[in-house]
């Protein structure tokens, strides 16, 4: 059985209200979740929902992280028509394709991802976002497809790849197909840095389980937003696997970085001149 087919999604519901989970909305106001002040909204918003006042980096969907890295917020989407067809008849509290449906009116996305190409400061990029509200970011064999043939697209026209992750990991529902997208993954990965395309892979709150064991951690460099929860297991799993408590701010991306598993945490006004000029160091 195909594990995904290819149809044009139904995407009924307003479009993704982004940054609204972690900030109460209150009309023209916000109330900052890390540093408890109230701020104009259009004050974050202009700062790229990063908090004018004390650096808090809201969570952001993949739609507007697109639109904050390609030129002039332009972009072409690709295999917007892959959707996953329940290979395993899987129901938790509701059969899993009435969740996708439901989904997909709730984020107006077919799948936890968003793959596109375009202009970053001038030069062809591909680009995958991917979107948290979607089932927890987690990656089927949709996700793992759509990201999957964009590293395939990078190397064919050797454009540079950046993929933005936001993830709780794998897919529950599409059990070890969700697994079997590490493995696919990680070997295009490897076939694309054989080719000498760039990768570049952004970790932002959060990035654990599937992702963090795959993708995430294989770019050529990758680099992560501030105090991004960053990890496989969740702290609590650790703690009682190794009987040991764990450090002050283990699984933060700025803890990750002292340790060596990150190579650097880039502010997300930076982001795009980041990425920018690290392309042109890897490709002068
Ligand atoms: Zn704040």
């Amino acid at each position: 059985m195909a594990w995904f087919t290819r149809q044009k999604p139904s995407l009924e519901g307003g479009p993704p209200t982004d940054g609204e989970k972690n900030v109460r909305t209150e009309g023209l106001w916000q109330k900052c979740e890390a540093c408890g002040q109230i701020i104009w909204r259009k004050a974050i918003e202009d700062n790229l929902h990063v908090c004018p006042k004390c650096g808090h980096h809201v969570r952001i969907g993949a739609a507007e992280r697109l639109q904050q890295l390609f030129d002039d917020g332009k972009y072409e989407e690709h295999d917007a028509d892959l959707l996953s067809s329940d290979p395993l008849k899987f129901v938790d509290s509701k059969p899993y394709p009435q969740r996708l449906e439901e989904m997909r009116g709730a984020t107006s996305l077919p799948d936890a991802v968003i793959s596109a190409s375009g202009l970053l400061n001038g030069r062809r990029v591909g680009i995958c976002a991917l979107e948290l509200k979607f089932i927890g970011g987690s990656m089927g064999a949709v996700v793992g497809e759509k990201i999957t043939r964009a590293i395939e697209r990078s190397q064919a026209q050797r454009i540079p790849l950046i993929i933005v992750s936001a993830s709780g990991g794998a897919r529950m529902q599409e059990g070890t197909i969700s697994l079997m997208q590490l493995a696919k993954l990680s070997a295009a990965l490897m076939r694309l840095d054989e080719a000498g395309v760039p990768y570049i892979s952004v970790l932002t709150d959060p990035t654990t389980g599937g992702v963090t064991a795959s993708f995430a951690m294989l770019g050529d460099l990758n680099i992560a937003e501030p105090g991004a929860l960053i990890g496989f297991a969740g702290p609590r799993v650790i703690e009682q696997t190794i009987r040991q408590k764990l450090p002050e701010g283990f699984q933060k991306s700025e803890f990750l970085v002292e340790h060596g598993f990150l190579d650097a945490i880039v502010k997300r006004t930076e982001l795009k001149n980041y990425i920018s000029n690290t392309l042109n160091f890897f490709l002068a």
